[in-house]
Formats: C-alpha cells, sequence, structure tokens
C-alpha cells in the first residue's frame, strides 16, 4: 500500500533517504543504553536545510509528529519516537558540512549535523578551539547538543552550549526557515530568539546550523588525580586552585570509589593512579594557550598547599601525553563500565557549587535508609555542580527516582531523570573519544 506522505518525502529527499523498513530504522528506533524503544512511519535524511524545511512543511501539512535526532547520545529518550509509530523521524545526520571558518572573528558555522569531534577538528585545523567535550564526542552532533544545552568538563571555564554560540538557523514546525545565523558578540538588535531554541530539545523548530565561538588553542596542560576526604573538601580544593591559578582551571572532575571501581572492574587497561582507596578523587586540569605556560609547577604548588590545609591527602601528576589520557580515561569511561554492569538509574542533576556535599550527604542517606542495597555512584562535573548521579542495584527503580526527585525539589536542585536499564543491547554504538591537544 502506497504511503502519500512517504511518495512526498521520497520526492524531496530521494527514495534512498525515506527508510521505512524495519530493520534499516531499527539504530533510529532505540537509545544509546537501549532503554528507550520507538517506532516510526519512517526515517527520513534530508541533505540540506532547503531539503529539511521541505520536509517539516510535508509533514506539519499532513499533521504528522516529528522527532528530530543527532547523535542519539542523549541518555533521556528525547530522540526516540512513541511506540505508536505515528512519527516520521528526521536525522541530521546528513547536514554534516562545515559551512564557514572566520578565524579573525573567532567563528565557525557549521551544519547541525557535524559531530561535536568533527568541529573540534575544524577549529583545531584552523589554530583555535571549540572547547565543548563530552565523552559522547565522537557520536554527538551540534544539532543535539544545542537541543540539550550540553555542558561537558570544561564548562567551569568556558560555559555550557548556550554561551558557545553566537548565530542559529532553524526550520520553525510549519517549515519556515528563521535565519538567525550571525557572528556578533554584541547584538543589541532586540530579543535573543536564538537562545529559545538552545535546550529546547527541538520542540520549538529544528536547528539546522550554528555559528559558534573559537578560542585560542591550548597548548600546555598539567592534569593530577587527586584524593580528597570528602566533596566538601573537594569544593574548598577547587576554590584554593583558582584563588592560585585563575581561569587555567580547566576541568575538575570528581569521581566517587564507586564509579572508579567500575572503571576498574570494566573497562580494559584501567588502573587506579593511587595507592590507597580513598572514597573520594578528583581530576584537575590546568590549561594554558601559551606553549611554555609553567603549569605542573604551578599545580605542584597549589596541590602542596592543598596537602598542608587538610584538602588532599594524595596525588598523581600525569608526566606526559599518554599518562594523562589515562586518567582522563578513569573518567570518561564510568557510563560505559555502568553499561556492562547492569541495571541503574541516572540523574543529571545541577545544584549549586556550595551546596554539594550535602546534596550528596542527604541523598545518599535517604536513599540507603529508604533502599539498604542501593549503591549510589556519584561523579560528574562539580565544578560547575553537574553530577550526573546514578543510582544501581535497585529492586524497585521507579519508586527510587520518585524518592530523589522529590529531594531535588525540596533542596532547589534540578535534577533530568533518564531512568533506564543501562543494558549492553544497544543498537546504534557511541564513539567515545578523547583527544590529547600535545604540549
Ligand atoms: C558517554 C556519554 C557521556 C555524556 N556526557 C555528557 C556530558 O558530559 N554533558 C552533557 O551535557 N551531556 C552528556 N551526554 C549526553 C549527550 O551526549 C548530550 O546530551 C548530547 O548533547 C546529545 O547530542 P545528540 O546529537 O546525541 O542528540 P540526540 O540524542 O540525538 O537528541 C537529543 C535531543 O535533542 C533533539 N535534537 C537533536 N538534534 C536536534 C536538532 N538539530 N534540532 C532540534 N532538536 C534536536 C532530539 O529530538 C532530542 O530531544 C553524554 C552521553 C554519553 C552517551
Amino acid at each position: 500500500m502506497t504511503d502519500p506522505l512517504l511518495d512526498t518525502l521520497r520526492a524531496i529527499v530521494g527514495a534512498a533517504h525515506v527508510l521505512d523498513v524495519a530493520a534499516d530504522m531499527a539504530p533510529f528506533l532505540n537509545d544509546w543504553r537501549g532503554r528507550y524503544h520507538g517506532n516510526a512511519r519512517a526515517v527520513v535524511r534530508p541533505h540540506d536545510a532547503v531539503e529539511l524545511a521541505r520536509v517539516v512543511a510535508a509533514c506539519a501539512a499532513a499533521g504528522v509528529p516529528m522527532v528530530p535526532q543527532g547523535g542519539n547520545t542523549g541518555l533521556c529518550g528525547g530522540a526516540t519516537p512513541l511506540a505508536d509509530g505515528a512519527a516520521v523521524v528526521i536525522s541530521l545526520a546528513r547536514l554534516n558540512h562545515i559551512r564557514a571558518i572566520d578565524a579573525d572573528n573567532d567563528t565557525l558555522t557549521v551544519e547541525a549535523g557535524c559531530t561535536l569531534a568533527a568541529v573540534q577538528e575544524a577549529a583545531a585545523a584552523a589554530g583555535r578551539m571549540f572547547p565543548l567535550a563530552l565523552a559522547s564526542e565522537g557520536s554527538c552532533m551540534i544539532g543535539g547538543n544545542l537541543s540539550t544545552n550540553a555542558g561537558g568538563v570544561q564548562v567551569l571555564r568556558y560555559g555550557n552550549m548556550r554561551e558557545l554560540v553566537l548565530g542559529l538557523e532553524v526550520v520553525l514546525p510549519d517549515g519556515r526557515v528563521w535565519d538567525g545565523l550571525r557572528g556578533l558578540r554584541k547584538d543589541n538588535t532586540g530579543y535573543d530568539l536564538k537562545q529559545l531554541f538552545i535546550g529546547a530539545e527541538g520542540t520549538l523548530g529544528i536547528v539546522t546550523a550554528a555559528v559558534l565561538k573559537l578560542f585560542p588553542a591550548v597548548r600546555s596542560r598539567a592534569t593530577a588525580w587527586v584524593a580528597v576526604p570528602d566533596p566538601a573538601a573537594a569544593v574548598r580544593l577547587l576554590g584554593l586552585l583558582r584563588a592560585d591559578c585563575g581561569e587555567r582551571v580547566s576541568a575538575f572532575e570528581i569521581v566517587g570509589r564507586a564509579a572508579l571501581e567500575l572503571v576498574l572492574q570494566h573497562i580494559p587497561g584501567a588502573r587506579d593512579p593511587l595507592a590507597g582507596t580513598s572514597a573520594w578523587t578528583v581530576l584537575v586540569e590546568l590549561s594554558d594557550p601559551a606553549a611554555d605556560a609553567p603549569l605542573t609547577a604551578q599545580l605542584e604548588a597549589a596541590l602542596t598547599a592543598a596537602f598542608d590545609k587538610g584538602l588532599a591527602s594524595d596525588a598523581a601528576l600525569a608526566a606526559s601525553a599518554a599518562q594523562a589520557q589515562a586518567l582522563w580515561a578513569l573518567r570518561e569511561k564510568i557510563s560505559e563500565a555502568q553499561r556492562v554492569e547492569g541495571i541503574s538509574i541516572k540523574h543529571d542533576v545541577s545544584v549549586p557549587l556550595s551546596r554539594i556535599p550535602e546534596f550528596l550527604a542527604r541523598a545518599g542517606r535517604a536513599l540507603a535508609q529508604r533502599w539498604p542495597d542501593v549503591r549510589v555512584v556519584a561523579f560528574g562535573h562539580i565544578g560547575d555542580g553537574n553530577l550526573p548521579t546514578t543510582l544501581a542495584s535497585l529492586r524497585s527503580a521507579g519508586r527510587s527516582t520518585a524518592s530523589c526527585m522529590t529531594w531535588c525539589a525540596s533542596s532547589g536542585a534540578r535534577s533530568r531523570p533518564s531512568t533506564g536499564s543501562g543494558s549492553s543491547s544497544a543498537t546504534r554504538s557511541c564513539t567515545t573519544r578523547r583527544r590529547w591537544r600535545s604540549s
């Protein structure tokens, strides 16, 4: 039986780019963790913004829901269509061109389907840096990064996606194109409409291109893995580092023992850099555009002061790029190790930095009281108050999510729940990747 809408879509993008066979659609219908499964009338893969606008107009005219999809790494099911099969999935993957680079203006104009890694590479080729960095950077796409207001490991220095964009091009829900593709740092012509689309997860339109801010390339780094007595000490250590090293503090990640143990157990080659079994560790990185910046000496001095103040008990400083990469792997492989482990409930929790120790203590206590067998796997971007805390080994997953959400509401924390099985049966793989920018 022919489907008039699909015939129209084929006429727009070409028959090869309208998928309606179950096996072809499968990678687009299941999320990264294999937790969410949906159905779709078709998966459409437009080549550019003009095609995409016509696809949206055709779906809107037919009253058919649309689900935009980038790299499908979002973890919350936002890119997975509902099970009723009514929606058309619109994949951005073919809108993957770097449209322009303006080194003098420190901007890069890219299409929404460029992977984050490709954008980082384009910036590096121009002698600049695009600072958004996530463990999913080999797979996630700029449109998805914008639509989730992605953060990552360098937010404390460069800000999250909302702060890294100067202009957007968006296809609106009726198929019109909103052209806000400007590269102005000061734009006082009126409302900042682009901000409405950032973090909107496709509800107000589909992002097709963006003007991104570039920064000076980093030419020297110092990286350390530091044992701290508790999260309160970690917060104070960050304050000390910032006081001593200022803007050079580019990453500050906390890793609880349970998270580290998962990586040591499930990731081949992973090794604990410290001899003890500290309950809490932090990954610290200083970076600078100057090739000869004395970062190692500066970090050593700051850590010595931290030892004297009782804010740190042990530390390992990377002596080479390979060692730094191994330290980063301990942090970035946590999600992968969790997938191997099995059932888990993930929350992307944001708390004011000053209240993180209280959050971890109160949430941990409340959960242990209610579910004695719960394991709280706490880790994340403590530098910007964002912890993708996970609950694992639960008998009653749904109810503990509700409990954690209740706590978040009463404490002023913000949490995006992504309850999941964490099974390893995902049909689409996510390329995790971290490159060392050599000094
Ligand atoms: C190992 C791992 C580590 C991660 N680490 C982090 C982290 O540190 N920080 C962080 O913030 N996130 C992190 N994430 C989550 C995820 O990678 C980010 O949210 C990423 O920005 C999603 O991009 P994506 O292209 O995969 O989007 P998708 O998953 O495809 O989509 C996400 C949402 O955006 C919508 N969308 C996608 N493209 C568009 C578009 N062009 N226009 C409009 N709407 C669109 C989708 O409909 C969906 O609602 C991690 C994920 C993994 C698997």
